[in-house]
């Protein structure tokens, strides 16, 4: 269900809307980022040209006018995005070119969506828009609870990488993402924590021998050995073959170390 929402006074759309599917359901978010260009596509409503909404689309497109981009991280839970731009249309293929990593104030050259670098706009559009709606799916899913220790501070939680962001297969969806607390998420991505495809926490053998405070006790040792806690929805929790992955860069770890 698209959702396109023009005030019946104004004349160009002022927000659109995509709702949340699980994984599973629908692609992941990165999927709508173009391959080619690094922007983003948004589909006409239906399938006429000349669809009232699709028409306020296109007169933003024409006016240059910033929309507000709801993004469904949850059902009936949305996080919005602004400034986004209409920037182009593929009437073929029945949908818009949207920008958003074009800023207000930033007039839109003649050479319009050649301007970036294609490398460039992928990186900024995947940070720009998709780390923050990749966090709020993922804190959602988890209730904004460290999945390690439970930690429910949600300025002192991440949305953690199973795979990095630099791995082909390190997407943006909820199945290759963890709530993490700071110290767990940098422990993860440093391979002194690892989670075995099973869900269990693994302490390299080095940290479980130290000495040392509360800190190594509780929030290291006695978590060595226990299950993560993952969202309650089957389709949302962590993908195994990621886990998989990610787990043996941490035995590796291990073994340098
Ligand atoms: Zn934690």
């Amino acid at each position: 269900m698209k959702g396109i929402w023009k005030p019946s006074a104004l004349v160009s759309a002022l927000s659109i809307t995509t709702t949340y599917r699980p994984p599973g359901v629908e692609r992941p978010y990165d999927d709508v980022i173009h391959e080619r260009d690094g922007l983003l596509r948004y589909k006409w409503n239906g399938t006429e040209r000349n669809e009232s909404t699709n028409r306020s689309l296109r007169s933003a497109m024409h006016a240059s006018v910033p929309l507000i981009w709801f993004f469904g991280v949850g059902k009936g839970i949305f996080r919005p995005e602004f400034p986004v731009f209409v920037v182009g249309e593929e009437e073929d293929r029945q949908q818009f070119i949207l920008d958003p990593s074009r800023s207000v104030n930033s007039p839109q050259s003649k050479e319009g969506v050649e301007e970036l670098p294609r490398r460039y706009r992928m990186i900024e559009t995947r940070q720009r828009l998709f780390q923050g709606v990749f966090r709020g799916i993922v804190m959602r899913a988890y209730g904004d609870h460290c999945a390690v220790c439970g930690l429910q501070q949600s300025r002192l939680l991440d949305a953690a990488h199973i795979l990095p962001d630099s791995d082909k297969d390190g997407i943006a969806s909820v199945t290759n993402g963890i709530a993490l607390c700071k110290l767990h998420h940098s422990a993860f991505d440093v391979g002194i924590l690892g989670i075995r495809p099973d869900l269990v926490v693994q302490v390299q053998p080095r940290i479980m021998h130290e000495r040392g405070g509360p800190m190594l006790r509780y929030g290291f040792q006695e978590v060595h050995g226990k299950k993560i806690s993952v969202p309650s929805a089957t389709a949302e929790r962590p993908r195994p073959d990621f886990l998989e992955r990610s787990f043996l860069r941490f035995t590796e770890l291990g073994e340098v170390a």
